[in-house]
């Protein structure tokens, strides 16, 4: 998940904003901090071009509110935690696909030993066969 470059909390990597173009020719993305002082207040940033950074700034909601100075402290607690679970499910579904493609290789060499395997079989018995006939028209 992409974060912001500001050196303030922001929720991922913003929503892009759509008709809005910052003077350097990115489109501009929208955040909200998570910081202490303007808890869920909304602003926006440029991403920069080719790496560059750029400083445009901007707020989007000029004064904070109680409410939102409230609720917001718990809110962003609680994504921190969804995204620590987020990224742990996301390790544990890379470590299950490495597995699945190591079994998969097993599998594969499995059923090649396999065929190989039946491939002789076939043979003895066709040598059975062969030698119980000779055996059968020669008595
Ligand atoms: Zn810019």
């Amino acid at each position: 998940m992409e974060s912001s470059s500001t050196s303030s909390n922001t929720t991922g990597g913003g929503v892009e904003i759509q008709g809005r173009t910052c003077r350097c020719g990115s489109k501009v993305r929208m955040f909200t901090s998570r910081t202490q002082q303007n808890p869920g207040r909304r602003f926006l940033r440029c991403p920069g071009v080719c790496g560059q950074r750029c400083d445009f700034f901007e707020w989007v909601d000029q004064y904070g509110c109680d409410h939102g100075a409230a609720i917001v402290p718990g809110l962003i607690v609680r994504l921190n935690q969804l995204e620590g679970q987020y990224r742990m499910v996301e390790t544990e579904i890379n470590r299950l696909e490495t597995e699945n493609r190591r079994l998969l290789e097993s599998f594969v060499n499995l059923q090649a030993a396999n065929n190989a395997l039946l491939y002789k079989f076939k043979l003895v018995l066709i040598c059975v066969i062969s030698c119980l006939l000779a055996f059968v028209c020669f008595m």
